[in-house]
């Protein structure tokens, strides 16, 4: 079975201009969930939630 992927934005959630910091990560077509990740923002200099944010 064929798992379609799509690819999503993780956006920092500490900075003070949302979307400064992103990453791209990609996920399954028909998952529900939202994807949040703690990752590294070189602009709050520290580890902070990055949330999906549609392309
Ligand atoms: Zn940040």
């Amino acid at each position: 079975m064929k798992t379609k992927e799509r690819f999503v934005w993780l956006v920092c959630t500490g900075c003070d201009t949302p979307g400064r910091s992103r990453y791209t990560t990609h996920k399954r077509q028909k998952a529900a969930y939202k994807l949040e990740k703690k990752k590294y923002c070189k602009f709050c200099r520290k580890h902070a939630l990055h949330r999906e944010k549609k392309l």
